[in-house]
């Protein structure tokens, strides 16, 4: 299947060329052609599998320009804002579209000036659309195509009140896109309340991570964390590494830990201010910075290739959350390691986790790495005794290969 067979003009086929795009990806291919009928359509798809591509490419050809705001993106996060821009940006370069991309946490009187310049399409984040329109800045009454991208994160994120504000300064009869990693009930809701006798398309996510991603546990007390991490990422060829932190202190503290051990590293969390989190990304993505901590709320939607390692500094709460994290390596078909360090006080989410993958996690030692005695839990019994009481067990540790757990577990994990 090509992109001229999905029913695109050939000025946007000109700006899929310009992005070096050969051919369309799964959802492109079931979602281009319905968007461009017409029909309200629902994607069920992760950041990863083109689905940015699949809604801002018909969008440009069923959107007229010179004629006021005429389709509209809301999306939870400043740094998905900027990613769909930048498509709208790639994509437009022969169309002539005009666009603004708005959200806050920086000056609102540059969006305010963008907006009277006239723009054909906004690219905006919930809370700062609205605070915008309530000053007179952008007019909303004539969009024809709605997106809501990652549907799933702005209920979670509570944005869903912000979100129904502006559905009400819309006209009703508009095509209404939805894209979601997942199909919740509160999702579903959204859907039924705004959507008109969608279609839904869904593709699986680009890679699934028991195929394609390398898992290791590394068992260690909570005090040795920063100390195995240092010495991981002196021992081995780590290009970009993604490493996570439960909070957006631990991130700071971590990311200031590294820089004193000689480990170049930026930090991004919600605390952060926008300037900042684009400058941690930017010197992440140009390698200046190797090691990026972050933290579970900014990481999802970040879309950097050639992460060759992510880190559980601290194990996510969830075993979603870690399917989500591991994600970020092992893109567009390369190889990549997801390594998590295991406390004592984390082993219960592990059950979870393993559940959820269907296999073990391969479990190490670092070889030669100074474990403090007496304080590493056992994953092989404390997890098999069903989380019963979560507490260390006693092993003497440094040198040792735990090796495997169970039986399937590491076979089918690297390739
Ligand atoms: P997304 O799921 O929209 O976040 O896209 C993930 C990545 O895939 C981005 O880096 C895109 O530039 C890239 N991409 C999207 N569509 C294609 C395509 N048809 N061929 C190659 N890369 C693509």
């Amino acid at each position: 299947m090509s992109f001229s067979a999905l029913g695109l003009a050939p000025r946007i086929l000109d700006g899929v060329s310009a992005m070096g795009y050969t051919d369309p990806t799964p959802i492109q291919t079931q979602a281009i052609p319905l968007i461009l009928g017409g029909r309200d359509v629902v994607g069920v798809a992760q950041t990863g599998t083109g689905k940015t591509a699949a809604f801002v490419l018909p969008m440009l050809q069923r959107t007229p320009t010179r004629k006021g705001v005429r389709a509209l993106i809301v999306t939870p996060t400043r740094e998905l804002a900027l990613q769909i821009s930048e498509v709208i940006r790639d994509a437009s370069k022969r169309t002539g579209h005009r666009y603004a991309v708005v959200y806050g946490g920086v000056g609102i009187y540059p969006q305010i000036q963008k907006l009277r310049r006239g723009v054909d399409i906004v690219v905006a984040c919930p809370g700062r659309l609205l605070d915008l329109h309530s000053r007179g800045a952008v007019d909303l009454s004539s969009v024809e195509t709605l997106v809501l991208d990652e549907a799933d994160r702005m209920l979670d994120m509570g944005f869903w009140p912000d979100v129904h504000r502006i559905l009400n300064l819309l006209p009703e009869r508009r095509q209404n896109l939805l894209f979601s990693a997942t199909m919740s009930p509160g999702v579903l809701k959204v859907v039924e309340s705004t959507l008109h006798n969608p279609a839904r398309v869904e593709v699986s996510p680009p890679s699934t991570p028991v195929e394609r991603i390398g898992q290791t546990l590394y068992p260690v007390c909570r005090t040795q964390k920063t100390d195995l991490l240092v010495e991981l990422l002196k021992r081995s060829d780590h290009t970009r590494t993604l490493v996570f932190t439960r909070t957006k202190h631990r991130a700071d503290r971590l990311s200031r830990q590294l820089e004193r051990q000689g480990v170049a590293s930026a930090a991004i969390h919600g605390g952060r201010s926008q300037a900042q989190r684009q400058r941690a990304l930017d010197a992440f993505k140009a390698g200046r910075s190797p090691v990026l901590v972050a933290t579970d709320v900014v990481a999802r939607g970040i879309d950097v290739d050639e992460i060759s390692h992510v880190v559980n500094y601290d194990m996510p709460n969830t075993a979603e959350d870690y399917v989500h994290r591991i994600g970020r390596t092992a893109r567009a078909g390369a190889s990549g390691s997801a390594i998590s360090f295991l406390s004592a006080e984390e082993v219960e989410v592990l059950r979870d986790i393993e559940k959820t993958l269907g296999s073990t996690i391969a479990c190490e030692d670092l070889e030669g790495f100074r474990y403090a005695a007496r304080h590493m839990p056992d994953p092989e019994r404390t997890v098999a005794r069903a989380g019963a009481s979560g507490a260390a067990g006693n092993r003497s540790g440094s040198g040792r290969r735990s090796g495997r757990r169970g039986g399937s577990g590491r076979a089918g994990r690297r390739s």
